[in-house]
């Protein structure tokens, strides 16, 4: 889901008085499609190190300690919104890369609020923090955990910050879905199949892979590759065979 509603922006003075709230860059009051089974709203935090080019929020990379939105308002946004959403998901961007996001979920769940979030594990320490706070994951691995991963995120070494949260959520009690974004251009059926070998092997229980959406994205490159066929339907039942949930997403 894309940050499509943006709240007015704090005057420069006002927010430098704020750097110790959340960074928030956007927020969608009612979803259907961010937390499994419930009614969500969804809080877009700013910042994020790696440069997919499939991103969809590419605006959310840059943190911007000039211009967040004010998390006050959208608190009491939230508020106002008790009985009639379920949850809270915190996305982003890579919400993980925000000091204060422990804070901004203890305040979430004071409301009484389901908390979800979306992450790329990109931040091992600040992610295993804050997992036992969390209802629910959706967790976006990119590729094997190997030089691949790089290969998709731009940053040298990310499949390492990857590999050590999705173990972290394995081994917690909290529901989650991993997720893959595919694209025949990046993740060819041989790199799928490796991977979803290697989450199986580690335990995982749910999977989704989500084959790349061109509507929203910025990447000429991309857009130019047809996914027609893509991915087969003998790796479609070959994946599904190793998760006890497993789920095809095509837009
Ligand atoms: S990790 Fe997510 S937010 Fe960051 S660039 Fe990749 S797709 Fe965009």
């Amino acid at each position: 889901m894309s940050a499509n509603i943006l709240m007015k922006r704090l005057p420069r003075s006002a927010a430098s008085s704020t750097q110790r709230m959340l960074r928030v860059g956007g927020i969608t009051p009612f979803s259907a499609t961010d937390y499994p089974g419930k009614l969500a709203a969804v809080v877009f935090v700013q910042g994020c190190p790696w440069r997919c080019g499939y991103c969809h929020n590419p605006h959310l990379q840059p943190r911007l300690p000039g211009g967040p939105l004010d998390w006050t308002r959208i608190r009491n946004l939230l508020q106002r919104r008790v009985g009639l959403v379920d949850a809270v998901v915190f996305s982003g961007g890579e919400p993980t890369i925000d000091p204060c996001l422990a804070n901004a979920i203890g305040e979430v769940r004071e409301l009484g609020f389901k908390v979800g979030l979306h992450s790329g594990g990109i931040y091992p320490t600040r992610f295993n923090e804050i997992l036992p706070m969390l209802d629910w994951v959706g967790f976006d691995i990119k590729a094997p955990f190997d030089h691949r991963y790089e290969r998709i995120t731009g940053v040298a070494d990310s499949a390492t910050a990857a590999l050590d949260s999705a173990q972290a959520i394995i081994s917690s009690n909290v529901d989650y879905e991993f997720r893959t974004t595919i694209h025949p251009a990046l993740l060819d059926e041989d790199d799928i199949m490796a991977l979803a070998q290697t989450l199986a092997a580690m335990g995982a229980t749910s999977y989704a892979l989500q084959v790349f959406r061109a509507q929203g994205c910025g990447s000429a490159t991309l857009n130019a590759v047809p996914v027609t066929g893509y991915p087969s339907d003998d790796l479609v039942q070959r994946v599904a065979a190793l998760f006890p949930e497993f789920i095809l997403r095509r837009n």
